[in-house]
């Protein structure tokens, strides 16, 4: 039997559970979606089966001629979707992009300018467990106490103090519009390079929903999986500038990856000429304006919002005037089937393992057909499991309604058209 099915039942029911529960719960987590049948097809394909270290038309294996093929397209894909000079399609995630443009425009125990993570950062912009912040000198910089929004006075106020070779804009957790201009005056007046990491817009940004900071960069990196809605795997663009694309292109191969993975490029490849589709410019709005309706309903109860709104996919919940956790607020919406994670909010007085805040995304919602209306209702059960935490009932009831929008709204009948 050829089948995992029949091969391996055990590995197969987890699947089969996995699949279930990405049709029966709500999907709330801001970085991930539903990729389309599509692109799974291209992860399952035996491009998987080649190796192709190089880059198309100086490979260093033969019988790389289709595989080219392949990668050209999402090459020429990316830098169409994105308005880019330059793109490298091979980073196999939304790290290693990053790790390489380090490695490209820094040397180890340089100075490294980014968010901190418990203000919305991602681990790559130089925290203190994470190669980013143990191979070079990390200074980090925050949101406004009163805002939530960046804090440009700082940045610019750090980066004079401190010079780092590369400013990193870009979050994980972060609902506001980025200022890329006023990055790059700050990355000039001292001489740093601008990195631009829009791994949770990258979606918005190809539709044009959200700015772009290909204009402004001198390095763009981004994960492929997110709010794009394409295979798990990593990308970087840049505009014209050959000392920087040549340092790019080595740092990624040789630099820091061996082979390619064909079978992901080929995943990105159908996945930016999916985003070209005009349906996806449709899609991205829809996934703003459910987020500002989950935003307007959850702040109409009584909850704290981050910044107070969002303009982009993600709203950060704040529950510290609730005197609720991040980790039970988590827990307690994962018994009702609704998925999303904890999260620090600026100036948590919890441990980033508790957290005092959630933080909720629509892009996933969104591919499965929620409109605005279904962004306010789910918002509207949230707001009963928290407001009645230890009311199992109340559990019980948000789960039944639940389950019956998914079955309303069920994800991959939602993907085949
Ligand atoms: N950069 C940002 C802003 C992210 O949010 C993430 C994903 O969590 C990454 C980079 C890392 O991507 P990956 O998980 O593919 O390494």
């Amino acid at each position: 039997d050829m089948t995992v099915a029949g091969f391996d039942p055990e590995l197969a029911a987890a699947i089969d559970q996995e699949r279930d529960r990405q049709e029966t719960h709500i999907e709330l987590i801001a970085s991930e979606n539903y990729a389309s049948p599509r692109v799974l097809e291209m992860q399952g394909s035996v491009l998987t089966n080649k190796y192709a270290e190089g880059y198309p038309g100086k490979r260093y294996y033969g019988g790389c001629q289709y595989v080219d093929i392949a990668e050209n397209l999402a090459i020429e894909r990316a830098k169409t979707l994105f308005g880019a000079a330059y793109a490298n399609v091979q980073p196999h995630s939304g790290s290693g992009a990053n790790l390489a443009v380090f490695m490209a425009l820094a040397k180890p125990g340089d100075t490294l300018l980014g968010l901190s993570l418990d203000h919305g950062g991602h681990l790559t912009h130089g925290a203190k467990p994470n190669f980013s912040g143990k191979i070079y000198n990390p200074v980090q910089y925050g949101v406004t106490s009163d805002t939530g929004e960046i804090d440009y006075e700082q940045v610019e106020q750090l980066a004079r103090e401190h010079q780092p070779k590369i400013i990193i804009a870009g979050f994980s957790a972060y609902s506001r519009v980025v200022d890329w201009s006023r990055f790059r005056e700050i990355a000039d007046e001292v001489g740093a390079w601008l990195l631009a990491d829009m791994a949770h817009i990258a979606g918005l940004v190809a539709a044009g929903v959200y700015p772009s900071p290909v204009p402004y960069a001198d390095a763009v990196t981004t994960t492929t999986h997110k709010s794009l809605r394409g295979p798990r795997g990593g990308l970087i663009l840049a505009r014209e500038n050959p000392d920087v694309t040549k340092k790019l292109q080595s740092l990624i191969f040789p630099g820091t990856q061996g082979g390619p993975l064909m079978h992901a490029i080929a995943g990105k490849a159908v996945a930016f000429l999916e985003a070209q589709d005009p349906g996806f410019r449709g899609y991205q709005e829809q996934v703003v304006a459910n987020a500002r309706a989950m935003a307007e309903t959850v702040m109409a109860r009584g909850y704290d919002v981050v910044s107070g709104g969002t303009d982009n996919h993600l709203l950060l919940l704040d529950l510290v005037n609730k005197g609720l956790t991040g980790k039970e607020a988590d827990a307690a919406l994962e018994d009702a089937h609704i998925t999303v994670n904890k999260n620090t909010v600026p100036n948590d007085p919890q441990s980033p393992f508790v957290t005092s805040g959630l933080r909720i995304g629509t892009p996933a919602i969104t591919t499965r057909g929620f409109r605005e209306a279904e962004s306010r209702e789910l918002a509207g059960w949230i707001c009963d499991v928290l407001d009645h935490i230890n009311d199992e009932s109340v559990r019980d009831r948000v789960r039944d309604q639940v389950t019956d929008i998914c079955r309303r709204f069920p994800v991959y009948e939602a993907l085949q058209g």
